[in-house]
């Protein structure tokens, strides 16, 4: 009867499952997958789900992600997949195998360390700026340049490839043109050290597009946290309409409980002002509606675009931080307090509630 609420359900098998059907996608392209756990806020029970799921590796934007897995004894390669910060390369270099970078200081830093410490040498995959604006070289010469450099000059690192990130800032799509750019770069960098790269990088969730429609000739690594976690959630399916991953199950449910329903106009009475946030709210008036409140706000999840109804004649009509309201009038339910609510949720909303607090977590 007192269980804790609000909670999170995690469904370890669909994230097994969900990995597996991606894995054997970019199989078939010839594509490795890294598993991304950010998304969940790395946690441990998620993380060896995917490497039950076939990832070859395991990759984070937080190193303490990472680390709490290898100390849950999660054995495969560990990436870092934001460009480190100066600050964090000590504790890098004992947890990841490899990292994203776009800096040569970087680099440099990460190489002296190495050396300085005696560790086994770190694998580099050098960023490039294919137009998203987020982090890589946008110069073509001076990534070559920066390869030749580690490949010539640097003992405690060992250029392991490179990699571009898309859809992220600048909402550029992995198109055909983008996955030949990136080829291309790779082969003029082979060139120039005289030997292959381990690791042609292209992308994330959103290049699963480039496997569906078998244009990923020449890379081989996608880095893969949304499609798995979200599932038919993702934009893919959502914003771009690819069916495939209509195949995928949705692992993650919140549950909520209800503290209050009555009866209540859809206008606010009175003068209007700003909402908790600080906004001019938007309300329009459909008279009298049944309404329910319910113990989960945007302190847990962030944004109410972000959930999903199980209940599909449930509308949420808004929340504050520890609030949500929703319209229960057409819900065919018969609501009382005390009873759930079920959501399935999107990307923000899955990284917001996995790193709760306030949220309980159960594993199903
Ligand atoms: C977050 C991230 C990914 C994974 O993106 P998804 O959309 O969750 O698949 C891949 N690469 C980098 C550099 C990232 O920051």
């Amino acid at each position: 009867m007192y269980e804790r609420y609000p909670r999170l359900i995690i469904e370890k098998f669909a994230i097994r499952n969900n990995t597996k059907q991606i894995v054997s996608w970019c199989d078939k392209a010839g594509i490795f997958v890294v598993g991304v756990i950010k998304g969940a806020t790395g946690i441990p029970e998620v993380a060896s789900e995917m490497v039950n799921g076939g990832v070859k590796m395991l990759a984070s934007s937080r190193l303490e992600q990472l680390d709490r897995c290898k100390k849950r004894g999660i054995k495969i390669p560990m990436m870092m997949l934001r460009v480190p910060m100066l600050s964090e390369i000590p504790k890098m270099i004992e947890i990841c195998d490899y990292s994203l970078n776009s800096e040569m200081t970087t680099i440099n830093e990460i190489n002296r360390e190495v050396l300085s410490k005696c560790k086994e040498k770190h694998g580099i995959v050098l960023m490039a700026d294919l137009g998203d604006l987020r982090e890589g070289f946008i110069n073509k010469e001076e990534i070559i340049d920066a390869a030749i450099k580690i490949e010539k000059k640097l003992d405690g690192v060992e250029l392991k490839g490179i990699g571009t990130n898309l859809g992220c800032y600048g909402s550029v799509i992995p198109t055909e043109d983008k996955m030949k750019e990136l080829k291309l770069l790779s082969e003029k960098i082979e060139e120039s050290i005289g030997r292959k790269l381990e690791i042609v990088s292209g992308g994330a969730t959103s290049s699963l597009m480039g496997v569906f429609d078998g244009y990923m000739d020449g890379i081989n690594m996608l880095r893969i946290g949304a499609a798995i976690i979200t599932g038919p959630y993702e934009d893919l399916n959502i914003i771009y309409g690819r069916k495939e991953l209509d195949a995928l199950q949705s692992p993650f449910t919140l549950e909520a409980e209800i503290i209050e329903i009555k009866k209540k106009p859809s206008y606010p009475i009175g003068k209007l002002g700003v909402d908790a946030f600080g906004k001019k709210g938007e309300y329009i008036d459909q008279g009298i509606r049944l309404r329910a409140l319910i113990a989960v706000g945007r302190a847990d999840y962030g944004d109410i675009s972000s959930l999903i109804p199980t209940d599909e004649n449930i509308k949420i009509i808004g929340a504050s931080g520890d609030h949500t309201i929703l319209d229960i009038e057409d819900s065919k339910n018969n609501y009382n307090i005390g009873d759930i609510i079920k959501f399935e949720l999107k990307y923000s909303a899955i990284l917001n509630l996995s790193s709760s607090e306030n949220v309980a977590r159960i594993y199903k």
